[in-house]
């Protein structure tokens, strides 16, 4: 299907690993110019000349922590107010309910809440002007179905969530869609990170932890980032312009739920 988004410009953040890297990868298979971002320049950069070599766009690599006021600045000055904007950063930390005070509060809301949203409202001026954008927010399946060790990642995102909820109303009338891609369990490093805790917790190897938590997922496995790049893509998609603050779960039918 041709997405209809060739030559477009997105900004997609977080991007030289997992599921940000897919949503880089699926959007410059559809033609898209992209700036990608992430802290630590040596893998970034690696990600960005594979995606050039694949697909032939211009890759424009920012590294620099998307969670502060600086790299954002940085980052939002080489994207230049783009067309498309996929928000992403790293997880807060597992633990249990009573483990958090309030600084780690305040950082997962800056991670996982805040810095969405100040990325948003950089970028939807310039797009609602143009009278085309597309946002995605690549949030979690906590934000339907809490997970016990992730309460800060539950606490942030919920809150991400209402912002989405009303704001995605207010801008649609501009042909600026906003929506969130909730990823359940797929086979990136933040799996392998979260699957060693897992093993460490109950003392068994990384292999047996992988293999309980595959089987949590009617599906049987987990999911790629291909899969969760192509369903960003669609969203950004000239095809996803009647789609606006929805949360697309992509879970392999973890979530047991009719609705
Ligand atoms: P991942 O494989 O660990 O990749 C994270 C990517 O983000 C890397 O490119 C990393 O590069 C970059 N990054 C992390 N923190 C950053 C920051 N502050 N500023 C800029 N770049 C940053 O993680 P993932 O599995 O793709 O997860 C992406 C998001 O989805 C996370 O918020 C995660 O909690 C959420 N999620 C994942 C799953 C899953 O099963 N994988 C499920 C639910 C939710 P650097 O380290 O070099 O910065």
């Amino acid at each position: 299907m041709d997405l209809g988004i060739r030559g477009k410009r997105a900004l997609v953040c977080a991007s030289s690993k997992g599921l940000g890297r897919g949503c880089a990868e699926a959007l410059a298979g559809a033609g898209v110019d992209l700036v990608m971002n992430a802290r630590t320049a040596g893998p970034l950069e690696q990600a960005a000349e594979a995606i050039r070599a694949a697909h032939g766009v211009a890759v424009t690599t920012v590294a620099a922590d998307i969670t502060s006021d600086d790299g954002r600045a940085e980052v939002l000055a080489a994207a230049d107010s783009p067309d498309i904007l996929v928000t992403n950063a790293g997880g807060p930390p597992p633990g249990l309910w009573s483990d958090w005070d309030r600084d780690d509060f305040i950082a997962a809301l800056d991670a996982n809440m805040l810095t969405p949203i100040t990325l948003m409202k950089a970028c939807l001026p310039k797009m609602m002007d143009r009278g085309w954008g597309r946002i995605v927010n690549i949030t979690s399946v906590s934000v339907k179905s809490p997970i016990a060790v992730l309460g800060l990642s539950n606490s942030a995102r919920a809150g991400l969530t209402g912002y989405v909820g009303g704001t995605a109303r207010q801008v649609a009338g501009t042909g600026v869609t906003i929506n969130n891609l909730l990823p359940g369990i797929h086979a990136t490093d933040r799996a392998v990170s979260l699957d060693g805790g897992a093993a460490k917790a109950q003392g068994i190897s990384l292999a047996e932890a992988k293999a309980k938590r595959a089987a949590t997922i009617p599906v049987g496995r987990y999911g790629t980032p291909e899969e969760f790049g192509a369903t960003c893509a669609f969203m950004c998609s000239t095809h996803a312009g009647f789609m606006v603050g929805q949360n697309i779960l992509l879970d392999g039918g973890a979530v047991n739920t009719t609705f």
